[in-house]
């Protein structure tokens, strides 16, 4: 009874049996067109860069490459197989270049291979070596000897002889290239080491305008050395300033330092010169009077008889100390000039500078009793003058130099003699009227210093008046009546 029942349940299920293997055959036969349409391959997945730069000289390391199959359907996310990768590259790590490195697989019937770049490069720098210096250097004036030095590379070998070697303050600087382009470089301090010059510095302007006629004074230099210290006192000039010549001058400072290097600073120095003024030729017959030498003790009555006349004469005066005088002079408007503070041949015509000198100091004179800034003058003795011979050109430089300068010097064409043979009022009267007569314009010398010719003076004028002349004081524009110099 116990199994007719369980017949009976196995008759009532058999039907699921069927349809599990119907189901079972289908998928059979779906897995078999899923197998059928499937696309396999095989990949090689490189460790590591697919590009390597390999150190000249280091061992190249391999980091391999693992394979993986895939399907397009099934094994989409690949497997792993357990085959041998054949690994294969000619890499030469003592040669520079560019190598291939190769893997190839197989996998049942699938293959695979991939490549990796190894380029063998020198990045190295190379290397300097100094010989030790001394620690400072042997003494003065001598240069840097050099001691020498080496440079090596990992890959040319000795480099030495490519090594640029420059010269520097304080030091020496040493560069060099490998053939790879990696440079170094290395320094030598040398204590002591000088290739710089002193250097000098100027006190006022490098460029100075001075007017032609006022002493050139140096304003001043420095001269420093970073050896040698202050080397002001061992500065040498050259060049000179005609300081009564208009023109360019340069002056050159020059100092050497003790490791013998030579610096030098110019200063220029321009001289100017005033123009000169034009003259203006006085229309008529004409008489100058001109008075050398004085103020002196017939002066005063010098200057009634020309007040009587209102006649104007021009004064070129010396220091002779009768300063009231001076100022009279000036007060009934009579010209004044300079004619010399000491009337030294010897030590006015010495030189340009006590020339000058005196020039400067008697217009000084003037001004400070008259307030008068004269530029009118008369040289001692002329422009003609031959006394001051043994300064040989000296009237041929102040001629021009005093004009430069801004004065008017004045000669005469009519000469008194009164300081040569005519010791008389009458013979002092007779050379000037002789004298005048020759002339359109007469400039007349005389010396207020001689009583007889002041004396003649009132004649001379009652001539002139009465023949017709006109007496004028010389001005700046007044014609000078030069005379031809003759040294
Ligand atoms: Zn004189």
């Amino acid at each position: 009874m116990e199994w007719e029942e369980e017949r009976e349940k196995k008759r009532g299920h058999g039907w699921i049996w069927i349809l599990a293997a119907a189901l079972m055959g289908l998928a059979a036969v779906g897995g078999m067109m899923l197998f059928w349409n499937n696309q396999f391959s095989l990949e090689l997945v490189l460790e590591g860069q697919e590009e390597v730069l390999l150190e000249y000289g280091d061992s190249y390391q391999e980091q391999g490459a693992h394979p993986v199959f895939f399907g397009s359907k099934m094994l989409r996310g690949g497997i792993t197989p357990d085959i041998a990768v054949d690994i294969q590259n000619e890499i030469n790590p003592e040669r520079l270049g560019c190598y291939r490195v190769t893997y190839c697989a197989e996998f049942h019937g699938y293959r695979a291979s991939a490549q990796r770049v190894v380029r063998v490069v020198d990045t190295v720098c190379p290397v300097i070596e100094l010989v030790p210096g001394p620690d400072q250097l042997p003494g003065p004036g001598e240069h840097y000897k050099e001691d020498g030095f080496r440079a090596s590379d990992n890959f040319d070998g000795d480099i030495t002889d490519r090594v640029v070697r420059t010269e520097m303050e304080g030091k020496i600087l040493y560069t060099v290239a490998d053939s790879s382009g990696n440079s170094c470089s290395a320094e030598r301090l040398l204590p002591g080491y000088d290739p710089i010059g002193p250097e000098i510095t100027l006190e006022g302007d490098a460029k100075m305008v001075i007017p032609a006629g006022c002493f050139f004074q140096e304003p001043g230099y420095h001269a420093w050395d970073s050896r040698d210290g202050d080397m002001t006192d061992q500065v040498e000039i050259e060049g000179e300033v005609l300081w009564y010549k208009p023109g360019s001058y340069p002056i050159f400072y020059n100092a050497t330092d003790s490791s013998g290097n030579i610096s030098t600073v110019v200063r220029c120095v321009e001289v100017t010169g005033k123009p000169r003024p034009e003259v203006s030729e006085p229309e008529g017959k004409v008489i100058y009077l001109t008075f050398d030498d004085g103020p002196g003790p017939y002066t005063g009555a010098l200057l009634d008889v020309l007040d009587k006349y209102d006649v104007k004469a021009t004064f070129f005066v010396v220091n002779s100390g009768y300063d009231d005088v001076l100022r009279e002079i000036v007060r009934r408007g009579h010209s004044i000039g300079i004619h010399t503070m000491s009337h030294a041949y010897n030590d006015i015509y010495a030189s340009p500078e006590a020339y000058f000198g005196d020039l400067f100091g008697m217009r000084q004179r003037i001004m400070d009793i008259t307030g008068v800034d004269t530029t009118l003058m008369r040289f001692p003795g002329g422009s003609s003058n031959t006394i001051s011979c043994p300064n040989p050109g000296i009237m041929t430089l102040l001629t021009e130099a005093v004009q430069d300068a801004g004065f008017q010097y004045f000669d005469w064409n009519v000469d008194s003699n009164d300081a040569g043979g005519a010791k008389t009022a009458n013979k002092v009267r007779e050379n000037i009227i002789s004298g005048v007569l020759g002339n359109r314009v007469s400039v007349v010398l005389q010396h207020d210093i001689h009583a007889y010719s002041v004396e003649a003076v009132e004649g001379v004028i009652r001539w002139g008046l009465d023949n017709g002349y006109t007496f004028l004081p010389l001005c700046e524009n007044s014609p000078g009546f030069h005379h031809g110099v003759r040294n």
